[in-house]
């Protein structure tokens, strides 16, 4: 598949499967030490941000051994094609109130953290019980910005990468892991 246009593989099949794994026990213990004592009694909801999160989304919700209910967003942020801008348009909100709710957006990957500082601002102004971030890759520049990301499955050199959920022009989605691209591929 995809013959001659992947570089290398950064992030194997098997290393996404057991990173999920961990995050997931981390994010139930989480999820019950906070509901305890809180009165809390709500399932946990997941936002995912389409399209790029939707492998990474449905691989950790069926990790989680508590039960987790599925959200999806799709945002388009304006900018120059490669870098993002920070300015944010919707163009598939929530089909639901998310106020009382503990809610954990799902990101596929983080660079400038532009997008998901404003998905941040947006989503908290709805009045969660608690807000939290995991993204299973992070950029070296995503360090530097100020949000507040709980959940890191792999920090990853600045390179552009493809597969599990990750598209260039749409194509390579479909992959089951991460890897670079050929540079034949942009020629
Ligand atoms: P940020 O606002 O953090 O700069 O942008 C995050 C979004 O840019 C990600 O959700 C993803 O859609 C896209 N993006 C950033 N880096 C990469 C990359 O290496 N490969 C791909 N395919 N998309 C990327
Ligand atoms: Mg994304
Ligand atoms: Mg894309």
């Amino acid at each position: 598949m995809y013959d001659g246009d992947i570089a290398s593989t950064l992030v194997t099949e098997q290393a996404i499967r057991e990173k999920t794994a961990e995050l997931a026990a981390q994010i139930a213990a989480d999820h019950s030490a906070e509901r305890s004592g809180s009165g809390r009694d709500s399932d946990l909801l997941l936002v995912g941000v389409l399209k790029g999160a939707v492998m990474f989304m449905t691989d950790l919700a069926r990790a989680l051994p508590v039960p987790v209910q599925l959200e999806f967003m799709a945002v388009t942020s304006y900018g120059s094609g490669t870098s993002s801008s920070g300015v944010v348009r919707i163009l598939k909100d929530l089909d639901r109130d998310i106020a009382g709710r503990d809610v954990l957006i799902v990101e596929d990957i983080i660079d400038s953290g532009l997008t998901l500082s404003w998905l941040l601002k947006n989503l908290e102004s709805r009045q969660p019980a608690s807000l939290s971030v995991c993204t299973l890759l992070r950029k070296p520049d995503a360090v530097t910005v100020d949000v507040p990301v709980k959940y890191v499955g792999f920090d990853i050199p600045n390179e552009f990468v493809v597969g599990y959920g990750l598209d260039y022009a749409e194509r390579y989605r479909d992959l089951p892991f991460i890897g670079t691209l050929d540079p034949s591929v942009y020629a």
